[in-house]
């Protein structure tokens, strides 16, 4: 937790709010807010007059963007308000990568984003959701319509409160819009502007799914232990032999392409060696992570035998034969 979230949540006691927050009575509180349609794209909102003496902060909301986007910048302004260190005037383009030039304003608009956030979707509030719906993609959908905040920033501040091996998916029209993963989940994000693959991760514990009126909420619980079938005499060279041939890898490519999947294999071991409890089941699961919805490896994890040489190479590594 930053400090900025520790503004937000001072707030959040002091005025005894639980979402759905009235975030227009609330910035009234510290500032001058005008409404007003901003004719430059991309602008969601100004701040202005922070912390100068004998002056009110003045805040303008762009009446132009859709109303959780609003709800979410009149929360940014109150950060750039309540935060003591941000003064002066902020220009608040969301969606504009160049705006700004130094880094400290990235950094201003980080803490900003984060006490919105925490305004909006109190990670205490979070956290005693996900204790009792163990539906994930419930949760989200709760955090959405209960918070009034879109769905992209609802999974941001519900992976505060998932442990690792957690990924998720925001999609509209078949399309992922959105995408991500909880902290310490090495499985790939699926790509965004891309459709969702019919099972993306097949090897999931757990998968929900529920629908919003245009988005629908995607969620995979990963396992961090797999139990891999790996009984089959031939030893894992062999066996990737046989995959690379057979997913048609030119010949002048093999040798790279075996090294490359050895090595990620071998990142994917390092990462859990030390770890309690180390065993097969957790190196095939580390593999797993890394080879699923990566592009130079799709073929290879369909194959038929591809698990039975996951489960040999993971064997290799734990008996020390590698
Ligand atoms: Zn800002």
């Amino acid at each position: 937790m930053g400090a900025t979230t520790g503004f937000a949540r001072r707030i959040i006691e002091k005025y005894h709010l639980s979402p759905p927050i009235d975030i227009e009575t609330l910035v009234a509180n510290y500032a001058e807010v005008i409404y007003r349609a901003i004719p430059v794209s991309g602008v969601d909102g100004l701040s202005l007059h922070l912390k100068m003496p004998g002056k009110r902060p003045t805040v303008v909301i762009n009446t132009t963007n859709p109303p959780r986007r609003k709800r979410f910048t009149l929360a940014h302004e109150l950060g750039h308000i309540l935060i003591p260190w941000h003064m002066g005037s902020f220009v608040d383009s969301l969606d504009l990568g160049e705006a700004g030039d130094s880094e400290d304003y990235w950094t201003f608009e980080k803490e900003a984003n984060e006490f919105a956030a925490e305004v909006l979707m109190p990670e205490a509030w979070v956290a005693n959701l996900v204790k009792c719906e163990a539906n994930l993609a419930m949760c989200h959908k709760i955090i959405v319509q209960t918070c009034d905040v879109s769905p992209h920033a609802a999974s941001i501040q519900l992976t505060k409160s998932l442990p690792s091996h957690i990924a998720y998916a925001v999609v509209r029209d078949s399309k992922v819009e959105h995408s991500g993963r909880t902290e310490g989940t090495r499985a790939a994000s699926l790509l965004r502007s891309q459709p969702l693959p019919s099972e993306p991760f097949s090897y999931a514990r757990q998968y929900f799914v529920e629908h919003l009126e245009h988005q629908s909420l995607h969620w995979w619980v990963l396992p961090d232990r797999v139990s891999l079938n790996s009984s089959d005499s031939r030893q894992w060279r062999e066996i990737l032999n046989g995959i690379v041939e057979d997913i048609g890898v030119p010949e002048e490519k093999r040798n790279h392409f075996k090294s490359s999947v050895n090595g990620v294999i071998a990142a994917a071991n390092g990462s859990i060696r030390n770890q309690p409890g180390y065993s097969i089941d957790m190196v095939a699961a580390a593999c797993l992570h890394r080879l699923y919805n990566r592009e130079q490896y799709e073929a290879f994890v369909q194959h038929q035998d591809f698990e039975t040489f996951i489960a040999k190479k993971a064997s290799s590594f734990v008996h020390g034969d590698a």
